[in-house]
């Protein structure tokens, strides 16, 4: 009798180092159906946002052309995720569902319902490690325990090493025609508001844009990571996120690469540049493995303290911080950085994060919640742990008295101004002695400039000093 295996495709959108696809064609099967299911109630509160669903149409186009060019196709269903496999099972003859892992709270609980579900119909299952380099429950301190800080979780596992990537494969068995498919189209993904053609132009969804985005990394600008990582004028990180977040390329294909251009390229000064590029990719598996061992972490703290913490509740502080239209300027222009392109430098959202949980004292919850849906690389492990670490109170935190000044954040690390300048135009003409403090700049500075303050750009919404100041005083009442 033949046999075929359903391989179901969710945040692995990638043909090449993709283990559950790899076993699919290695195992006895004569034909491999892919499936991508559309399921976000499943999701529940964390189903894709705006920025994210954007990506994610144009990532399923790619990855659907991909396997046409192999001889596939991809199948496109919608969920519940057990009742289109059970149909997709009937339809095909399927004897077996392959897919690999991912580690958030509600995905995890989903797909042990399938599993058992597929045991019971005496459906072969099998998962697989594509997302991460070490699986969240391999990792333990001396004493048995989660890691919560960074840097031994990290000394930890990088010593392990990590495998050869899969090569992706030269053809693949043709999808039986009598099985339907939904298009791209119908799921309706895009915003039905034209606010999207500004991320679409910048980003190129999919694996080829993946590798692509890479090789122009390592070519342009690993050799300056350490210094540039922090100016967000430049273009000196790889901006892979959300193409790590769609698994459209594996850790390991990142890492496994960067070693292959070390060797021909590498010296001393691009291996330490290169080391700091890994032990980011490190953050990563870092925050699964936090989000893995912490699964409420999205939405309360992890330092119990915090959830007595006075927040102000300013609804229209939020409000002016996600128009950017806070008269802080680097703030504003990160939060608008993050609404034309879906991306935010991440200076910028250390920066953004720190203001708006201190400075004006919002629930960090709001600024994750905002971000999970103007992000196209919103990712809940990442955006868990870079939330509740600007707010202090999560996984090697920044301590909450560390407030961060965005005005002396600018004059460091946009000195020149050309940030703000071009995410805020009407601040473009001040000179870069002010243009990261309007609200000191001298009249005359303004004048020449052509800027009223509140009128062509704002006031600021709170006074940075007396606010830091506040929110100290708040943390004093919790911090015992
Ligand atoms: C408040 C806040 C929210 C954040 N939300 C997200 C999010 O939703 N999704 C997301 O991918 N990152 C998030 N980050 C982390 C970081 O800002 C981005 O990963 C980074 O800016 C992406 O740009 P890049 O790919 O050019 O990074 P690079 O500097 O080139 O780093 C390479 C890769 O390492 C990973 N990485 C880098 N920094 C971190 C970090 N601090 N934590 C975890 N992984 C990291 C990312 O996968 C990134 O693509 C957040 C940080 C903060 C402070």
């Amino acid at each position: 009798m033949k046999k075929r295996v359903i391989l179901w495709f969710r945040r692995d959108l990638r043909l090449a180092d993709n283990p559950a696809l790899r076993a699919a064609l290695d195992g006895d099967f004569d034909s491999v159906v892919p499936v991508y299911i559309q399921a976000p109630d499943e999701l529940g509160d964390w189903a894709p946002g705006g920025a994210q669903r954007v990506w994610l149409d144009d990532s399923l186009r790619a990855l659907s052309n991909a396997l046409e060019a192999l001889g596939s196709r991809l199948v496109i269903r919608r969920g519940p995720s057990i009742d289109a496999l059970d149909t997709l099972i009937e339809e095909s003859g399927a004897t077996a569902v392959y897919w690999n892992r991912l580690y958030d709270p509600l995905t995890i609980e989903r797909d042990k319902a399938v599993k058992q579900h597929l045991d019971e119909q005496d459906i072969e299952t099998a998962s697989f490690r594509a997302n991460l380099l070490y699986e969240p429950w391999t990792v333990e301190t001396k004493q048995g325990q989660p890691y919560k800080v960074f840097t031994p979780f990290w000394k930890a596992v990088s010593g392990r090493g990590h495998d050869a990537p899969l090569a992706e494969p030269e053809r693949m068995p043709e999808v039986w025609s009598r099985i339907g498919t939904l298009s791209v189209d119908d799921l309706a993904l895009g915003p039905t508001l034209n606010w999207d053609k500004s991320i679409r132009e910048t980003w190129t969804p999919g694996e080829d844009g993946a590798h692509d985005r890479l090789e122009r990394f390592l070519d342009a600008a690993l050799n300056g990571y350490d210094d540039d990582r922090d100016r967000p004028s430049v273009a000196g990180t790889s901006y892979l996120s959300p193409h790590l977040h769609w698994g459209e390329i594996s850790p390991r294909q990142v890492l496994h690469r960067l070693d292959e251009w070390l060797d021909d390229h590498g010296g001393r000064n691009v291996r330490e540049h290169a080391d700091s590029f890994s032990s980011e990719i490190g953050w990563r598996e870092f925050a699964h493995h936090v989000l893995y061992h912490f699964p409420d972490t999205p939405t309360r703290p992890l330092d119990p303290r915090f959830e007595d913490f006075p927040w102000s509740g300013d609804e229209d502080g939020l409000a002016c911080w996600q128009q950017g239209q806070t008269g802080i300027p680097m703030v504003d222009a990160g939060m608008r950085e993050l609404w034309a392109t879906g991306y935010m430098h991440n200076r910028l959202r250390m920066t953004v994060a720190s203001f708006l949980t201190k400075n004006l004292r919002v629930a960090w919850q709001h600024g994750e919640r905002w971000f999970w849906d103007t992000l196209v690389d919103a990712d809940l492990a990442n955006n868990t742990l870079g939330w509740q670490w600007a707010a202090g109170c999560g996984a090697d935190a920044a301590p909450f008295f560390r407030i961060f000044n965005p005005a002396r954040q600018g004059e460091r690390f946009d000195a020149d101004g050309d940030y703000v300048r071009r995410w805020v135009p009407e601040l473009a003409k001040l000179d870069a002695k002010h243009i990261h403090r309007p609200w000191a700049a001298p009249a005359s500075a303004l004048k020449s400039a052509g800027i009223t303050l509140g009128t062509t750009y704002p006031e600021p919404i709170v006074d940075l000093k007396a606010s830091r100041r506040e929110a100290l005083d708040a943390f004093e009442k919790i911090k015992n």
